[in-house]
């Protein structure tokens, strides 16, 4: 039987032996190997319940020794990392590369006290660089002793950086948009209250200008109210069965001025009367503002064709918008509907574009369960497409 115990095997010894020295001496055993299995239990619940709870949190946590070695880690720093080898057994940095980590860590470990640092890891597999808050405490801290070692919890904060850097951006965009108008409409008052009030025909020249300035600014809060309202309420769509030609004759309708006045012929192409889909109507009536609005404004070069045309797929509606314009140049493509990003900017600017336009198509589009591409050669004219859903 001391054979079993010494072999890890800690269940209750069976007496064999009833009587004096034997029996005492299997009475010890069997007290001993209860005491042991007692004690093989508790550590395998500790164990399990340590691997549980480190298992279950969302956030990457790594246990470190008295001499700054990574002893345990968890699946979510392993998948966070993508580490090349098992950082198990190595140096804080040399897994990490990264001193500010290592500093936090061994302030820990010298002091007892938390720390924290903000750290950037390029992750091996996918190259991307990611951004972390990182935060170690003490493990087993007592008075006057070194701690036996540290817990260090990461939280990935690479989205929310990126979030704070779109705010941020687009904070200065439309600073700028306002700035703009703004300093023109100022330096015309200025201009008038310097006399040029008394001047009919240059007071009339410059109430002319700070209108068309006040009417961008106008355009441009409309369309940062569109956006903000996609933003926030984006599911939140007044979805009925819609007849798309329709939509579409209204917004020609709509534009019918614009399209007069630079003699461009609008073309439309459905096979069918009416092609239905479930869709927010008046939204769907502005991605063909939109859209149609800027083949007039960037498509027009002389012999102008528009056409405007629907197919069904399956369960998707394509919408095709379509200009024998200049096209948009290939570097400009892949950023074509963000927000406040033009290629023509002074001719954007001067027809009163917000640079907003494409990305509330794409917005719209979007919300919808759609999506929205641009096929376009330059010099070969643009073409946007608007794919939706049927029905949803
Ligand atoms: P804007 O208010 O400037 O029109 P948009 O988001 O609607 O903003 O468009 C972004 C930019 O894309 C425009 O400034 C223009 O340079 C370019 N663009 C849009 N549509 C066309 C088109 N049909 N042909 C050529 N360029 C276009």
């Amino acid at each position: 039987m001391l054979e079993r115990l010494a072999n890890r095997d800690f269940r209750p010894v069976i007496l064999q032996h009833p009587l004096g020295f034997f029996r005492r001496t299997s009475v010890n055993v069997r007290r001993i190997s209860e005491l042991l299995q007692r004690q093989d239990q508790q550590i395998a619940d500790e164990g399990f319940s340590l691997r549980a709870i480190l298992g279950s949190m969302v956030e990457g946590v790594m246990i470190v020794d008295a001499g700054e070695r990574i002893r345990l880690i968890n699946d979510a720093l392993a998948r966070m990392f993508e580490f090349p080898h098992s950082p198990i057994n190595r140096s804080i940095l040399e897994v990490f590369l990264n001193p500010e980590l290592r500093q936090a860590v061994e302030a820990t470990l010298r002091e007892g006290r938390s720390h924290s640092a903000q750290i950037q890891y390029r992750v091996g597999g996918s190259g991307i660089t990611k951004a972390f808050e990182v935060y170690s405490s003490a493990l087993n801290p007592q008075a006057g002793r070194a701690p036996a070692g540290a817990v260090v919890v990461f939280h990935d904060v690479t989205q929310l950086k990126a979030l704070e850097a779109v705010r941020r951006e687009f904070v200065a965009n439309v600073s700028h948009e306002f700035r703009t108008p703004l300093a023109i409409i100022g330096g015309y008052v200025e201009t008038l209250l310097d006399g040029a009030l008394d001047d009919r025909s240059m007071a009339e020249q410059s109430l002319r200008v700070m209108e068309r300035h006040c009417r961008r600014l106008n355009f441009l809060i409309d369309d940062l109210l569109s956006i903000s309202r996609m933003e926030n309420r984006g599911a939140d769509l007044e979805l009925r069965p819609v007849n798309v030609k329709e939509v579409m004759e209204r917004v020609i309708e709509q534009l019918a001025p614009e399209i007069e006045e630079r003699g461009m012929l609008i073309e439309l192409d459905f096979p069918e009367d009416s092609i239905l889909i479930e869709a927010d109507g008046r939204r769907l009536e502005q991605i063909g503002l939109n859209l149609l609005t800027n083949a007039l404004r960037y498509g027009a070069t002389g012999d102008n064709r528009v056409t405007i045309s629907g197919r069904v797929m399956e369960n998707w509606m394509e919408l095709r918008f379509s200009d024998n314009g200049p096209g948009i140049p290939l570097s400009d493509q892949p950023h074509i509907f963000e927000r406040f990003y033009r290629v023509h900017k002074d001719r954007s600017r001067d027809a009163g574009g917000t640079g907003l336009g494409l990305s509330i198509v794409k917005h719209i589009t979007i919300a919808h369960g759609g999506e929205v591409s641009l096929l376009s050669e330059p010099g070969k004219g643009a073409t946007f497409i608007v794919r939706l859903p049927v029905s949803r």
